[in-house]
């Protein structure tokens, strides 16, 4: 009896702790990518529907301020690159900011890019197209 009690208070043998950490290690090294896809796969969806804002307040832009004012933005086959607010503030048309929620040009989640939008004449019809340039367009996966 007073044997089998002095075994129980030694604790964890070095054996069971290494296990033990082993199992941690495993659920770490399978979590981390998981939680890394996540993140990626939302920061993707936010900024494709930025893209989509882009584009709608684009139509907007065009049907308030009338035909072809689309040049204004982006003049046809020369794309506009804007990085931040103030380059929104700077290269495109006040009305055309007044399209956005508190004139707030969208940003992407990821840091470092920045949105082209492209006004083109193609066999389809004059179309503005948004793209980031690290998450493609809206259309991309
Ligand atoms: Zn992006």
């Amino acid at each position: 009896m007073k044997r089998k009690l002095l075994r129980s208070e030694q604790g964890f043998t070095l054996v069971e702790l290494m296990i033990v950490v082993v199992i941690m290690g495993i659920l770490v090294a399978v979590a981390i990518p998981i939680y890394a896809g996540l993140t990626n796969r939302a920061e993707r969806q936010t900024c494709h529907s930025n893209c989509e804002i882009i584009e709608k307040a684009a139509v907007q832009y065009l049907m308030t301020a009338g035909n072809d004012t689309l040049n204004d933005i982006a003049p046809l086959g020369n794309p506009v690159t804007v990085e931040s607010q103030a380059d929104a503030e700077a290269k495109l048309p006040p009305a055309f900011l007044a399209c956005f929620e508190g004139g707030t040009f969208p940003e992407c989640p990821s840091e470092n890019c920045h949105y082209t939008i492209s006004y083109n004449n193609d066999s389809g019809g004059r179309t503005v197209t948004v793209t980031c340039s690290e998450h493609g367009g809206k259309s991309d996966a």
